[in-house]
C-alpha cells in the first residue's frame, strides 16, 4: 500500500514518520524543507509538487483547519486517482468533513474524518487515539495505515462525527485549563501555596489530565513548552461551541469558554501554547500559580 502524508507539523511529522516505517511513503510540506528533512530521517520520500503527494492509495493530512484542507484538495482535484482513501487527521469541522467529502467523491476518492488525541508526545510514541466517521468499510480498508501511529481506533458514526467528538474532547480540557486557573488564583490570593492545593486535588475528584500533568508540568515551572497551539485549541473549542448551536442546545459553558478563549488567543497571540491561557486569569486575579518562591 503506497502512503502519502500532508502537513509536517508538530503532529505530522512524528505520525508520517511512524507510517515510513511501514508503508512506501511520500510527504510534502508548505514549507519544502521539513519534507526534505523529514525524507533524510526516517526515510520517507519528499514529493515536490503536490500532485506527486497525492498518487497514493492512502492520502492523509493534518493541517490547521478544514479550511487549508479544502484548499488543498482543490488544488490536486485533477491529480486524485479513484479509489483512492484520503484519512483527515486534522481537528477539522464536522460540516468541513462533509463538504470535502462531497469533493472528494467526484473524482472517486473516498474520506474518513479521522482526528487524533494524544498530544505530540502519543504522536512520538506512535499511542494516539483516532476518533473515526464515516464507511465502516473505509475504516477497515484503512486501519493498517491508522494502526501505524495508534493505540486505539473508535469508530464514533457518520462522516464529521470524529470531529465533533474531537472538538468536544478538548473543549473539556479548556474548560479544565480555565477552571483550574481561577481557583488556584483564588487559593494564591488567600496564600495557600498551588502545589500544595494541586496534591490534594489530584488525589481527589477535581483531578483532571489537566491538573495532574499539565498544571505541575508547565504552569508550577512557568514553562508554557509549545506542543499544542492556543489558536489550535480556541478553533476546537469555537467547532463545538457551534455544533451545539446548530443542535440549538442550550450550552451556556461551552459558549463562555469559547468567549474565553478567543480572548486569550487576542491578548497571549494564537502561537503561545494552549495552556498559557491560564495567564490571562492570572493577570485578571492579580497573582501568579505557583509564583516565585514555591517549589
Ligand atoms: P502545526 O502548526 O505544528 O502544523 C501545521 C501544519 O500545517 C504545518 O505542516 C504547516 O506547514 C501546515 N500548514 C499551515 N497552513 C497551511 C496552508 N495554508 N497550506 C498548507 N499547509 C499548511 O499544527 P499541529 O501539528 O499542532 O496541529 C495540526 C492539527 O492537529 C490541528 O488541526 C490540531 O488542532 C490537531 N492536533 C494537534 C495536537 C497537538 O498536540 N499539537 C493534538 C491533536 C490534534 P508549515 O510547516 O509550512 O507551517
Amino acid at each position: 500500500m503506497r502512503v502519502s502524508f500532508i502537513g509536517l507539523g508538530l503532529m505530522g511529522y512524528p505520525m508520517a514518520a511512524h507510517l515510513a516505517r511501514r508503508f512506501p511513503t511520500v510527504v510534502w510540506n508548505r514549507t519544502p524543507e521539513k519534507a526534505v528533512r523529514h525524507a533524510r530521517e526516517t526515510g520517507s520520500r519528499a514529493a515536490e509538487t503536490l500532485a506527486q503527494a497525492v498518487d497514493a492509495d492512502v492520502i492523509l493530512t493534518c493541517l490547521p483547519t478544514s479550511l487549508e484542507v479544502q484548499a488543498v484538495a482543490e488544488r490536486v482535484l485533477a491529480d486524485l486517482k479513484p479509489g483512492a482513501i484520503w484519512l483527515d487527521c486534522t481537528s477539522g469541522d464536522p460540516q468541513g468533513a462533509r463538504d470535502l467529502a462531497a469533493l472528494l467523491a467526484t473524482r472517486g476518492v473516498t474520506l474518513l474524518d479521522t482526528p487524533v488525541s494524544g498530544g505530540t508526545s502519543g504522536a512520538q510514541s506512535g499511542a494516539l487515539t483516532v476518533m473515526v466517521g464515516g464507511a465502516v468499510a473505509t475504516l477497515e480498508l484503512a486501519r493498517p495505515v491508522l494502526e501505524a501511529f495508534a493505540a486505539r481506533i473508535v469508530h464514533v458514526g457518520t462522516l464529521g462525527a470524529g470531529m465533533a467528538v474531537k472538538a468536544a474532547n478538548n473543549t473539556l480540557a479548556a474548560v479544565n485549563i480555565l477552571a483550574l486557573a481561577e481557583v488556584l488564583c483564588g487559593l494564591e490570593r488567600e496564600g495557600i501555596r498551588s502545589v500544595a492545593a494541586l496534591d490534594v486535588i489530584n488525589h481527589s475528584s477535581g483531578r483532571s489530565n489537566v491538573s495532574e500533568n499539565l498544571f505541575p508540568e508547565r504552569v508550577l515551572t512557568r514553562a508554557f513548552p509549545l506542543t499544542f497551539s492556543l489558536g489550535l485549541l480556541a478553533k476546537d473549542v469555537s467547532i463545538a461551541a457551534r455544533f451545539l448551536r446548530m443542535q440549538g442546545q442550550a450550552a451556556p459553558l461551552v459558549s463562555l469558554t469559547d468567549q474565553l478563549f478567543i480572548l486569550a488567543r487576542q491578548e497571549l497571540g494564537p502561537d503561545v501554547d494552549h495552556v498559557a491561557a491560564v495567564q490571562l486569569i492570572e493577570r485578571w486575579a492579580g497573582v501568579e500559580i505557583g509564583g516565585k518562591g514555591e517549589d
